[in-house]
């Protein structure tokens, strides 16, 4: 069995692994994964070789979509998610930063429209050295970490 399990083996469903300490709160959140009916496993801060410290999350009888896959990526770029199939990783998704991201995240500048009125927010994802997101509607570009809101 692959030491990266630590949390119980999953028969059906999805294990993200690889995940940078402190944002599996996030992703959960980001996904609306904990609204659903789905039986979540988290795991916070393990040793990772590869990252440091990290989380995973193992969620029960419920595959990723790559939308979501790549949404997540945005905080967790170097997350991997497989897909589990009686308890053997059937696919893996490879977490592709997307172009942009829909609706999920809150705009972190309080004189933005999107703070004002009921619409969506939407923002453009850069890269650089680091991730970027660059509001569709104030144009105003933060780093990932400056964005401490998301929609309910
Ligand atoms: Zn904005």
């Amino acid at each position: 069995m692959s030491k990266t399990l630590s949390v119980a083996a999953i028969k059906e469903g999805t294990v993200i692994d690889h995940i940078p300490a402190g944002y599996a709160l996030i992703i959960l959140q980001l996904l609306k994964l904990s609204q659903g009916k789905y039986r979540i496993s988290l795991g916070l801060n393990f040793t990772s070789s590869s990252i440091g410290l990290k989380d995973l999350i193992k969620i029960e009888n419920r595959a990723l979509t790559e939308k979501e896959a790549h949404d997540i990526a945005v905080f967790a770029p170097q997350a991997t998610i497989n897909i589990i199939k009686n308890y053997q990783v059937a696919s893996k998704i490879l977490a592709k930063l997307p172009d942009a991201v829909a609706r999920i995240l809150v705009c972190p500048n309080p004189r933005c429209i999107t703070n004002h009125e009921i619409v969506d927010t939407l923002f453009h994802v850069e890269e650089h050295k680091q991730v970027r997101l660059r509001c569709h509607f104030c144009e105003k570009t933060f780093e990932r970490n400056e964005i401490k809101g998301y929609q309910p």
